[in-house]
């Protein structure tokens, strides 16, 4: 049956991605034990010493990562003020509260000290401490409250810090160091450091790759099975209700696609290449949605005791029910070239992967 290759050919960039995403380990940094670095540096010393879990580029990288969103000139993507907005004004502690050692005004949020992370120069220790401090072996400043200091990271200090919470401890590791930088005191920065984090782990949850591109793909996909039985639906009778019900799903999976609505958590979570990408995808996924909404007017109640599927309340004409369900199908279609192209993975058209069964759990 033409319609059913058509189907096949449809679905293989997802077949392909999903098979993609199940192997696809991220760049956790997680340091094998024949790791070179490892051996030449004693991580992982059997004799009680210490562990190593996190590969030096990955520190690296996370301290630049670091730098570069909390020193970001403009308040919408910077993290620290995001931070601020979202939660520091209610800090019970008054120093965070009012904003004192990062912000000049709470209008524009201009911060000096922030912007010094970015400028100024740090000294990466390869080994050993910053300082024989207790609160400053892993990072310090060479003085409070100067703006120009320099910083001190302790590279091999921050390598004990597992893949899964490096960026949260770093992110929130230097911005104690910026606050020091703005004159705060170690009490103070201790606590603008533990808010941080907190607000960074509510925030944004696991930091993977995986937790936004397995949810992302099996919520599209998902929404093609969909649309797939409600093509067969509408072609033995466009009026069967049960269509309406399943283009209500449909509209919940594209709602809930993981980051579409936060470009920060997408960029830290997904490290896209290019931003531009996601915009693209994002725009498309949101015009998808608005796109459900008008053409099958489904209206934004929640029947909880239905689920809290979304149902359509009046039907559009029987006649333009199977194309308009033809359309969404090839815009799912063009849904998921699009996020390939945010991932950056190949979209090679016929692997020869076929997808016998729509209903199976897949490698999931
Ligand atoms: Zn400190």
């Amino acid at each position: 049956m033409a319609k059913e290759g058509l189907q096949l050919l449809l679905l293989t960039p997802l077949i392909l991605a999903l098979s993609l995403a199940a192997g696809c380990a991220d760049d956790k940094g997680t340091v094998s034990p024949t790791s070179a670095t490892q051996a030449a540096d004693g991580g992982q010393d059997t004799g009680g010493g210490f562990v190593l879990y996190s590969e030096r580029k990955a520190v690296l990288e996370a301290l630049k990562t670091s730098i570069e969103l909390l020193s970001e000139i403009d308040p919408e993507k910077n993290i620290a003020i995001q931070f601020f907005k979202d939660q520091g004004f209610k800090s019970e502690v008054e120093e965070i509260a009012q904003g004192t050692h990062l912000f000049k005004d709470l209008r524009g949020f201009e911060s000096p000290a922030l912007s010094a992370l970015g400028k100024n120069k740090i000294n990466y220790l390869e080994k050993g401490n910053c300082l024989e401090s207790e609160s400053h072996i892993d990072a310090s400043v060479s003085e409070i409250g100067n703006l120009q200091s320099d910083l001190c990271v302790s590279l091999e200090n921050l390598r004990r810090i597992p893949p899964s919470s490096l960026l949260r401890e770093v992110l929130s590791l230097m911005l104690h160091e910026a606050t020091h930088l703005g004159g705060a005191q170690e009490e103070d920065a201790k606590s603008w450091q533990k808010e941080f984090s907190e607000y960074f782990g509510k925030r944004f949850g696991e930091i993977s790759r995986e937790s936004v591109v397995a949810p992302t793909f099996q919520a599209i996909m998902r929404s093609q099975n969909l649309i797939r039985d409600s093509l067969e639906m509408a072609e033995r009778w466009p009026k069967d209700p049960r269509i309406f019900t399943k283009i209500g799903k449909v509209v919940e999976e594209l709602e809930s696609l993981p980051g579409l609505n936060d470009e920060l958590a997408f960029k830290i979570k997904v490290k896209p290449k290019n931003l531009r990408d996601f915009r693209i995808y994002s725009n498309s996924a949101k015009k998808l949605i608005n796109k459900l909404y008008m053409k099958f007017e489904i209206h934004k109640i929640d029947f909880k005791l239905l689920e809290r599927i979304r149902v359509p309340l009046s039907l559009m004409p029987p006649d333009k029910v199977f194309e308009t369900l033809q359309e969404i199908e090839n815009d799912l279609h063009s849904l998921s070239v699009e996020f390939l192209n945010v991932i950056d993975e190949p979209t090679s058209p016929s692997e020869g992967l076929i997808f016998s069964d729509p209903f199976s759990p897949g490698p999931f």
